[in-house]
Formats: structure tokens, sequence, C-alpha cells
């Protein structure tokens, strides 16, 4: 008993003293806000974008005719899901196959159909994330755009519409790697509802802890944990999951909770600025940056089970030991 009460000390104690990993920064960001929210703008002029809508598609035009400005070269994946085709949208630098991080956002919105009033243009929910990308695309240094893949994510946004799921385009796009790529990717980050007035975005609890420790604390020697607050926010249902469930260490910055318009007509782009995509935009191109020169591995978070069972374990023994002590 009391070598395994000293087992446990010591299992505890290392964990505790595990370091945080903490990055300097050394590189100034590009992101420019007002161009970001250009982007977000022209998505939403294309009207509601549901899966397999004309609208959909001609913004997908306009998003690849951007992407392929920058120097990006871009494959169609293609899926059917209840009858309606839909396309993601991969971009690669010099056709770069294993990329050691994918940055992704959703580019559909969420409506029934175009015609159906109660159809907006998501200008947070879904073009937000898309522009931080696109922004992104543009800005990083040539040298970091190697290590990037971005891909938008169709069919994220229409769950419990017409027996629809969510997250059917990252649920695809992750049962299409193979086992070498999967193991290739260091690291997976969702660009969600970043574009509000006043964005907060808290830490969201299924996400790769260590991942998100990074990025925070990048946020943070940036001057931004007004935004990138450091509390818990709740477990969401996106495009990182497939990632995470693949074992891919994946974060989805995300506003939680969700401000009072999201689903509504009123998702608009007057609800959101320049200056919020901008701070995302700033901390992702950092974070992009120091990454793709100092390649570091994110673990994943373990089991929840393996940490109740220490917790009990570790509970359980202390009085054990503490009436052994007793009785010497
Ligand atoms: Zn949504």
């Amino acid at each position: 008993m009391k070598y395994l009460y000293s087992g446990l000390v010591i299992i505890l104690l290392i964990s505790l003293t595990i370091p945080i990993d903490i990055k300097q920064i050394t590189h100034s960001p590009l992101f420019n806000g007002t161009s970001a929210y250009s982007y977000l703008v022209d998505q939403c002029e294309f009207g509601p974008r549901p899966p397999g809508s004309d609208n959909l598609s001609l913004c997908r035009s306009m998003i690849v005719e951007l992407l392929e400005s920058f120097g990006w070269n871009i494959t169609f994946q293609n899926f059917t899901y209840r009858e309606v085709e839909c396309v993601n949208i991969i971009a690669t630098w010099n056709s770069q196959s294993n990329s050691p991080i994918i940055v992704g956002a959703h580019y559909d919105t969420r409506a029934p159909n175009i015609h159906d009033p109660g159809s907006g243009v998501g200008a947070n929910d879904g073009a937000s994330g898309v522009a931080v990308l696109l922004e992104l695309a543009d800005k990083l240094p040539n040298e970091t755009r190697t290590a990037v893949e971005i891909v938008l994510f169709d069919a994220e946004d229409s769950g419990r519409i017409n027996d629809w799921d969510y997250i059917q385009g990252s649920t695809y796009y992750v049962s299409q790697l193979s086992t070498e790529r999967r193991r290739s990717i260091h690291a997976m980050v969702l660009t969600d509802m970043v574009g509000d007035i006043n964005l907060e975005l808290p830490r969201e609890t299924s996400s790769t802890a260590s991942l998100q420790n990074v990025i925070w604390s990048l946020a943070d020697q940036l001057g931004y944990n007004n935004t990138f607050v450091d509390s818990y926010g709740g477990s969401i249902l996106d495009d990182h999951r497939p990632f995470l469930d693949a074992g891919i260490p994946a974060v989805d910055l995300i506003q939680i909770p969700f401000p009072w318009y999201w689903h509504t007509l009123e998702d608009t782009p007057d609800k959101c600025s320049a200056y919020s995509l901008e701070i995302v935009g700033e901390v992702l191109e950092v974070f992009l940056v120091q990454e793709s020169t100092d390649m570091s591995l994110f673990p994943l978070d373990p089991p929840i089970l393996l940490i109740i069972g220490i917790v009990a374990i570790v509970t359980l023994s202390i009085p054990i030991l503490y009436s052994q002590l007793k009785r010497r």
C-alpha cells in the first residue's frame, strides 16, 4: 500500500509540474481586419447559402477565385448527403499534401432553403470564420503556407432541418483521410462565429487543452485577453469534432454563449466588426507562423475516465494510508 501511495503521489506531482508551453512572439502580424470584414460582406451579398443552393455555388466560386488569386491550389471534395450535392473546398500551397496544420471554417449557412422567409445571411455564423481564413490566405508569409491546409466545409449548419445532421462536410473530410495522412496532422484550428462586435471567446471544453493553451497564451501576449477570455464555455458540436474523434488535436474558436441573433434574420454584417476579425486573425497568424517554424506536438487530453479513475484511487487511498500510519 505504501508503494502504491508513493507511486500515486509521484504521478500527481509529475502531472502538476508539466510545463505549460509558453511561446514568445517574434512575428508582427500583417492581418487586416478591414479587408477580412469586406470578405464577410461579400459572402452575405449572395444571400442565404444552404447546401446545394445556387447562392452557395456562387459564393464558392468567389471564395475559390480569391484563394487562387493569393496563389493557393484548390481541390474540391464532392459528396452527396441526403441527395444534396455538397462540396468541401481544400486549399493547399504548392499542392502540398501533408501539411501539419489544418485551419477550417464552414461556408454554408443555416436555412431550410433560400426562399424561406426564415433564412438569414449568416454574417457571423458562417461568413466570419471564412473571412478570417481568406485574409490569412492572403497575408501569411510564403514559408508558412507550406505548413497550412485551408479547408472550408459544406453542410455544417443544417442539423435538424429535414432530418439532417450537423457537421457533414467535416465528417466526410475526416472519413477520407488515410491513416498516414491522419498521423501527419499536428493540429486542426476551427473558426466559427468569430465576428461579433463584442467578441468573447471562452475556451470550448471539448477542444484539445494543450493546443488551446498555446493559442490562448499567444492571445494574452498580444493583449487580447479580453477576447480570448480565460474561462470555460460549453462543449460545442462543431466541425472540430470529427478530427477529435479521429485522434487529431483540434480547437474550436467560437463565441459562447452564442449571440442573441444566432440562427435568425438578424445575423447581419452590422453585428460584426473588422476589429473582432482582426483580433482572431492576428492571433491565428502568429500561431501559424510560429508553429510552421517550431513544429510542436499537442498531446491529446487524457480520457475523462482515466482522470476520474486516478482521482478515485488517490481519494480512496488517503484514509487507508492514514490508518496504516496511525497503526505504526
Ligand atoms: Zn449555426
